[in-house]
């Protein structure tokens, strides 16, 4: 058997060498799983060295999304409980690629991070896809991935993207080298405390090469933000400026017409 599945053994990082034994094995059709276990073996206990006793088999069931189509693979683990008859020291056999605890396995973050590399994706559908939380995915994401900032240019835009992920996410901080439309950076927020820490990390002598910081009405993006840059000016966006000029025009144009209904009447 395991000559025909010896791709499972690499995919899960284990040696083909009989020291592992793969059972039941069923990857075809919508019910795919795998049963796996560890040829029995003498243990000994870590701290007095006795040979320890099996306590019995338990079977736990791992998440373990390698199929391409996503389909769910569940791994059954069965793993002896082993205890000291000497010192009373119990543990579980050991899995290579299993952490304690976990319900998915080492494998699963990659996975995942490779189906977050296609842009339209949200991470809602790759957690659909793997069975998992949006959480869980966001949490892989940032767990894995640091994207370095770009360097700052004398003209940069600032503004926020809506992200709703939870309190502390709900607004994105967005910096954009004016020119070129580049993303710079994405700080998860933009309270005042989170803004201050990471401008005051970038250094002072890029901080001084910034003439100018376009963003929108925002009172801390006109005020406090522009104090990290001694050498900038703060400048509104023309879409702003053109969107208040064109309600300014529209509350004038209401009143004029307003003023001439009325006195249409009163003639009237
Ligand atoms: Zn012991």
């Amino acid at each position: 058997m395991s000559d025909d599945y010896s791709y499972l053994f690499d995919l899960l990082s284990i040696p083909d060498d009989g020291s592992f034994i793969l059972s039941d094995v069923c990857v075809e059709g919508p019910k795919k799983s795998v049963t796996l276990s560890r040829r029995a073996a003498p243990a000994f206990c870590p701290q007095c060295f006795s040979r320890m006793h099996s306590k019995g088999i338990y079977t736990r069931t791992l998440l373990h999304p390698v199929f391409q189509d996503g389909s769910f693979f569940p791994i059954l683990l069965k793993q002896r409980r082993w205890k000291c008859p000497r010192c009373g020291f119990q543990t579980n056999e050991r899995f290579p690629f299993v952490e304690r605890y976990k319900q998915s396995t080492n494998l699963t973050p990659l996975l995942v991070l490779d189906a977050l590399k296609e842009l339209q994706v949200s991470t809602r559908s790759v957690a659909r896809k793997f069975h998992m939380s949006d959480t869980q995915i966001r949490n892989i994401f940032s767990s894995y991935v640091d994207l370095k900032r770009l360097p700052l240019t004398e003209f940069i835009s600032i503004d926020e993207v809506y992200l709703n992920i939870d309190d502390s996410h709900k607004y994105a901080f967005v910096i954009m080298d004016f020119a070129s439309g580049q993303i710079i950076d994405i700080v998860s927020n933009r309270w005042t405390s989170t803004l201050e820490k990471y401008f005051l990390s970038i250094p002072r002598e890029e901080r001084l090469l910034v003439k100018g910081i376009i963003s929108d009405a925002y009172k801390p993006y006109l005020e406090s933000v522009p104090a990290f840059f001694p050498n900038a000016c703060s400048i509104l966006d023309s879409f702003h400026v053109i969107s208040f000029l064109i309600r300014k025009l529209n509350d004038h144009l209401n009143r004029m017409i307003r003023t001439r209904r009325e006195k249409l009447k009163k003639n009237g």
